[in-house]
């Protein structure tokens, strides 16, 4: 499932395939991921170009040069492939658009893809709390609005309020490197575990972003990056697995009806301090 460090990974390396250069090739397999005709779609992309690429949460944002913008949401099996000439990606593409000798192709059944103005894609996000990776969200920022919440730790981090962009993945990662159990009530966290809590949240999702996130799907014909986070991961998906830093073997719990992977040894209900 992409997460930020995932549509990050690909909004940084697109650009050099896909800015400043007309959009001549619409093509579209599942007329359900656009909610125009497939004609108006075209109508409204092609001979455009795009000036910048914008990532909100998990959300990519492509800015047409008519000030218009294509927002891109990836469904859980989405992904992207960025082929040259006639390379092909390595799954069924739901959507492509031609950006003269590159294609960039969309994969995912649910995946869609919007035409919206500036004002339909603020209401889109109206509810999405703010970036990580924003000036906005300091250590201070971050503890203060999280004594706001209330609820479970994994179900904090992944509810897209008190940040955008984090799935069930990071969420356990992050709760790892906090050292903290994804099962904690948020609001019993002393300023201790809130302050390790933001920098685990913070120094995971770079490393991610760095690393090439965790989908294993390639981007490009070369892309040795791509995917390079997940032999990284501590937790999610490793049950019955040896925790990396010590013997335990990583558990899964139900939290509000989700799984959460954790170890028993590395995970506490608070951080904790070693002198
Ligand atoms: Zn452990």
């Amino acid at each position: 499932m992409p997460e930020l460090p995932e549509i990050e990974h690909y909004r940084r390396q697109l650009g050099q395939w896909i800015l400043d250069r007309p959009i001549d090739r619409i093509g579209l397999n599942n007329a359900r991921s656009i909610d125009v005709t497939p004609e108006e779609f075209a109508a409204a992309l092609e001979g455009r170009s795009l000036l910048f690429l914008e990532r909100r949460g998990t959300f990519l944002i492509f800015h047409l040069d008519n000030g218009h913008r294509l927002l891109i949401a990836l469904s859980k099996d989405g992904a992207l492939y960025c082929g040259e000439g006639e390379e092909q990606p390595p799954f069924d593409a739901q959507a492509e658009i031609g950006f003269g000798d590159r294609t960039l192709y969309i994969a995912g059944r649910g995946s869609v893809l919007r035409l919206l103005t500036v004002r339909g894609l603020d209401d889109v996000f109206k509810s999405l709390g703010p970036d990580p990776f924003t000036r906005l969200v300091t250590p201070e920022y971050f503890v203060t609005q999280l004594k706001k919440r209330r609820g479970a730790l994994r179900s904090t981090l992944t509810g897209q309020k008190l940040v955008g962009g984090i799935g069930p993945r990071y969420a356990d990662e992050i709760a790892f490197a906090a050292g903290l159990l994804p099962s904690v009530k948020v609001q019993d966290l002393n300023g201790e575990s809130a302050a390790r809590l933001y920098e685990a949240l913070e120094s995971v999702l770079a490393a991610a972003i760095d690393a090439g996130g965790c989908i294993q799907v390639p981007l490009h014909a070369d892309d040795t990056v791509t995917g390079g986070y997940l032999p990284q991961c501590r937790v999610y998906e490793r049950e019955g697995q040896p925790c990396t830093d010590g013997g335990a073997l990583v558990e899964k719990m139900d939290v509000s009806g989700k799984k959460a992977y954790y170890c028993p040894q590395c995970q506490y209900e608070q951080t904790p301090v070693f002198s």
